[in-house]
């Protein structure tokens, strides 16, 4: 039996021949075929400017550096989210604050956002988690008439649409994530896009060391202008050969949303007939691209999460925990009991321990995604306190897989 991947890029020829293309031309680092991938997305995105970087995060610091945010700031963000959210505040050395998220989007609300706000609370970052679109209409009714920018981590979102634009195309900065575990991937990549052309140069300068003069500009002109550094910059460039494997994956996008959501519709028929599991599914202000398919383990199924996620594991099927809570890692944790730990975050808590998330890609086939659904269907009960017992105990396989 083959072991079925819970993420696979869809990676082929095409892709191959672009970066060969790139290396054949000598000009492999930030040139011509990044600025061609950004006016590429921008367009598909509905976004007006959009700035390529090494990463998302890289593209998450920038934001709030072009946001004005810094020391004594205090920065709004769900726990229940990859760190790098979080970390992102940390690094212009502003404090992030959790928020609590909503338990049918695992997305925070205006609600949960109001409640985390602070004196100090200068910036807020929404996630549109696992792909699922965050109400961000709802948020900025709260945030604006207090001044306090709304960035959107749209790591997960491309493809995702809200009030039947793509997602992300609202916001005033917005990021996005190319790393392989994403819906489109350039290895590793991230952008930037926003509404400001002001943010947008900043944020084209900052990423190549502040220079005046791109490197691509100087390349072009036979005596090349002196470079004034107008700031403390970073390298966060993306190379051309990342963007030309990301101009393929863009025109790919259709279909592969096309697909997930027809592998996700599926899943989901399949698991409503199953009692004590819970899948995640679209909002009524907008579609998700399935980036993350997960299921709440509810205390009706006969299996606790770990215990179906080890069941899975017995089937050959890579699945994993659920989004994880920042707010209880070390670089995080306050001391104190898991309670006070939790504290205000109820449902993180309970999202974090009761979700997983099923394989979902391009390739998946009808016979590996059927194998998936038999592995949920539950036991009957006794014969599940068996299995429960069975399974209880074993570790589920960690890694395993290039891009978990
Ligand atoms: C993956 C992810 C990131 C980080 O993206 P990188 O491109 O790996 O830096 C940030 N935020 C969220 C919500 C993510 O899922």
């Amino acid at each position: 039996m083959n072991r079925i991947a819970v993420m696979k890029p869809w990676l082929g020829e095409e892709e191959i021949a672009a970066v060969t293309e790139v290396m054949c031309s000598g000009w492999v680092a930030q040139g011509p075929r990044v600025a061609e991938f950004e006016s590429a997305f921008a367009r598909s995105q509905q976004c007006s400017h959009a700035v390529a970087v090494s990463s998302c995060t890289a593209a998450l610091h920038l934001a709030l550096i072009v946001a004005g945010i810094g020391a004594g700031d205090d920065v709004v963000v769900p726990s229940f989210s990859f760190i790098a959210t979080a970390n992102a505040a940390v690094y212009v050395g502003a404090r992030p604050v959790f928020a609590d998220v909503d338990l049918v989007t695992g997305n925070v609300t205006a609600e949960t956002v109001l409640r985390a706000l602070t004196p100090n609370t200068t910036a807020v970052i929404v996630v549109d988690q696992g792909g699922v679109p965050v109400d961000l209409d709802s948020i900025r009714a709260v945030t604006d008439p207090l001044g306090i920018i709304v960035i959107e981590d749209a790591a997960c979102g491309v493809g995702s649409t809200y009030l039947g634009r793509p997602v992300g195309s609202r916001a005033e900065l917005t990021v996005w994530s190319f790393h392989p575990r994403k819906i489109l991937t350039t290895g590793e990549g991230g952008m930037l896009t926003t509404i400001s052309a002001a943010h947008a140069d900043r944020a084209r300068r900052l990423r190549e060391h502040a220079m005046s003069v791109s490197a691509a500009e100087r390349h072009l002109s036979a005596l090349a202008p002196a470079e004034v550094y107008t700031e403390v910059g970073y390298n966060y460039r993306m190379t051309d050969l990342q963007a030309a494997v990301g101009l393929v994956q863009l025109q790919k996008l259709p279909t592969i949303i096309e697909r997930r959501r027809r592998l996700a519709a599926r899943y989901t028929r399949a698991i409503e007939s199953i009692d004590g599991l819970r899948a995640v599914a679209d909002p009524s202000w907008g579609t998700t691209n399935f980036q993350s398919f997960w299921l709440e383990v509810l205390p009706e199924y006969p299996l606790n999460r770990d215990q179906l996620l080890a069941k899975l594991a017995e089937n050959d099927v890579s699945a994993r925990r659920g989004i994880m809570a920042a707010h209880r890692q070390p670089a995080y944790g306050r001391p104190g009991p898991e309670d006070a730990l939790d504290s205000g975050l109820s449902n993180t808590a309970r999202l974090t321990d009761s979700t997983l998330i099923l394989p979902l890609y391009h390739q998946l086939t009808m016979e590996d995604h059927d194998r998936v659904i038999g592995a949920l269907q539950a036991p009957a009960p006794e014969a599940g306190a068996v299995l429960g017992e069975a399974v209880l105990g074993k570790a589920v396989p960690a890694g395993g897989r290039r891009n978990d």
